[in-house]
């Protein structure tokens, strides 16, 4: 029996890394995983498009990255968590809080994790969005990883249908959580309520707490609350993410920040056969970072289809049909991976047709018009390969590496600068009908770089600290595409040290003491 206990609150990437981190730090330590779903994952497993992370070989740097996530955040992005996100510490300080994207990127492939796919998403000013080759989704991928590194420490216990109540300060400055067990009938488990168990009210006293419970974009409540202008659009996000770390951190004297900076992502797949389905499939930026177009009810580009989410859902907000479509040739398709996109046709969010002529026909648009908007791109997109082609074999010659900084000038009315590949007008396309849809929380628990929650004094809380969605301020008015991933993993690994460090010292931390680490 460990004299220390650390509750973690959610088994997403955030809480599942919080709980290895921590675990690995001291063990000694019991850590306790609470996860209300029968299931671990959360979000975090449906993720499907990558994770950031500093890319070196295409021309990034910690001062790129910083700098495109502060500029999508539009001057709201709390500067020194998005330095903690993607600096790279001093080798001395990396080892003490396993900071920074880089760091999380190795953690990850240190577990088996093959990241090797690099896409440049919008708003990015360089390919940085890893994801795998092949298997499952990226999301699905990473959970399973560290929950099997979690489960193989012996001092880590995941609990599921442990739905967490309420938290609460003890009078010896231990923390008491409450949770209900065995909500849902799962199989027998020494780790979850099991079949038929009937709920049961539990307390549990531990010395330090962690609130990884992800958003609140499924709760039509707190959107209704924070956000009522989106609150009637279809969610991307599982019936779990409701909020609940919100109002377990209110409860403690935790301060909110940001809460009606909520991010609608623009293309959630419309199902022909439930069109007004209030949940939908993510259309993962991915597709666009492999080339897909956007397309109007005449068959036209309307948009920079890598301008950032919120300049994109604004465009499709502003057509007719509050929608678009989205076109995705063989080169794109081939980079994607055929098989995800055999997923989606299998859902019949997607429809693979012979030619782009098949694709108008589909569409209902005219043909012509299509075929012209197509050559023009591709136009495009052929003299940006030179180019880059070009800039990288001068690179090459003066020994220096060819692309990054600035983003370039637009090369198109729609202000587009990057172009991934060309769409081979007599190969199949895909082709799909998207819509805007509520999709992350940029808003929530504010928190310091070392993770510490903030009280309504602006002073750290007692042993609380937060990690991935559920806590605000990182991404300001928008987020980037696989930033929350990242968010998720650094973060996690910087709560799960700090909790560790602070929970099994000598020196007992008091209240509103930072933890030195
Ligand atoms: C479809 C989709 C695709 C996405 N793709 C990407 C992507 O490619 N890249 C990227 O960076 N981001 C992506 N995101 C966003 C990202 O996946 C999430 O923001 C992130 O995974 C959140 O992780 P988390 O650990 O904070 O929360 P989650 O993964 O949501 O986990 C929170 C967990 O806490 C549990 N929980 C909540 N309340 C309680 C309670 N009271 N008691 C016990 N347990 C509780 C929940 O059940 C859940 O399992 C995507 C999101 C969606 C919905």
């Amino acid at each position: 029996m460990a004299d220390h206990r650390l509750v973690v609150i959610g088994s997403g990437l955030a809480g599942l890394t919080t709980a290895l981190e921590a675990a690995r730090t001291a063990t000694a330590l019991e850590v306790l995983v609470l996860e209300k779903n029968p299931q671990v994952g959360g979000n975090s497993a449906k993720a499907s498009s990558g994770i950031n992370a500093v890319n070196p070989a295409g021309g990034d740097s910690p001062a790129t990255y910083s700098d495109d996530t502060l500029q999508s955040g539009g001057g709201l992005s709390d500067s020194r968590l998005v330095e903690r996100l993607v600096v790279r510490a001093s080798a001395a300080r990396a080892s003490a809080f396993g900071a920074s994207s880089e760091d999380a990127l190795r953690f990850l492939e240190a577990l088996g994790l093959d990241l090797s796919v690099v896409v440049q998403l919008g708003g990015h000013s360089v390919p940085r969005t890893h994801s795998n080759p092949s298997g499952p989704n990226v999301g699905f991928a990473l959970v399973r990883a560290v929950e099997t590194a979690v489960r193989q420490q012996p001092n880590v216990r995941i609990v599921t249908n442990a739905k967490v109540t309420s938290a609460a300060y003890s009078a010896d400055g231990r923390l008491a959580v409450g949770y209900t067990l065995g909500l849902v009938a799962t199989k027998p488990d020494s780790g979850s309520g099991g079949v038929g168990v009937a709920p049961e009210e539990v307390t549990v006293l531990c010395d330090g707490l962690v609130l990884a419970t992800g958003g609140f974009a499924a709760s039509r409540e707190m959107l209704a609350r924070y956000r009522p202008d989106v609150a009637g659009l279809p969610t991307t996000n599982g019936p779990w993410a409701t909020g609940d770390g919100v109002a377990l951190g209110g409860a403690l004297g935790a301060r909110l920040v940001q809460m009606d900076q909520v991010q609608v992502h623009p293309t959630g797949f419309v199902d022909p056969g439930d069109p007004d389905s209030g949940t939908k499939f993510l259309a993962p930026e991915k597709l666009r970072g492999c080339g897909a177009l956007l397309l109007d009810d005449s068959g036209r580009r309307f948009v920079d289809e890598l301008a950032t989410r919120d300049v994109v859902t604004a465009a499709i907000t502003a057509q007719p049909r509050h929608s678009a479509w989205l076109l995705l040739g063989a080169q794109g398709a081939a980079r994607y991976g055929e098989g995800t996109l055999g997923f989606y046709s299998s859902k019949k969010l997607v429809t693979k047709v012979e030619s782009a002529e098949a694709g108008a026909q589909h569409m209902g648009v005219d043909a012509a018009v299509l075929l012209q908007e197509l050559a023009a791109h591709n136009t495009l997109a052929d003299a940006a390969a030179a180019e880059a082609e070009a800039a990288a074999a001068a690179a090459a010659r003066v020994g220096t590496v060819d692309q990054g900084g600035a983003h370039p000038p637009p090369r198109d009315v729609t202000g587009k600068r990057y172009f991934h590949g060309r769409v081979d007008v007599n190969a199949p396309v895909w082709v799909a009908r998207v819509m805007p849809v509520v999709h992350y929380c940029m808003g929530g628990i504010q928190t310091r770089p070392d993770a510490a929650v903030l009280g309504q004094d602006g002073a750290p809380l007692h042993r609380v600290w937060a990690a991935g969605e559920v806590s605000g301020g990182l991404h300001g008015r928008n987020r980037l595409g696989g930033n929350s991933l990242a968010e998720c993993a650094v973060f996690g690994r910087v709560a799960g040290r700090a909790a560790a460090a602070a929970i099994v010292s000598s020196t007992p931390v008091a209240a509103g003491q930072q933890v030195a680490l």
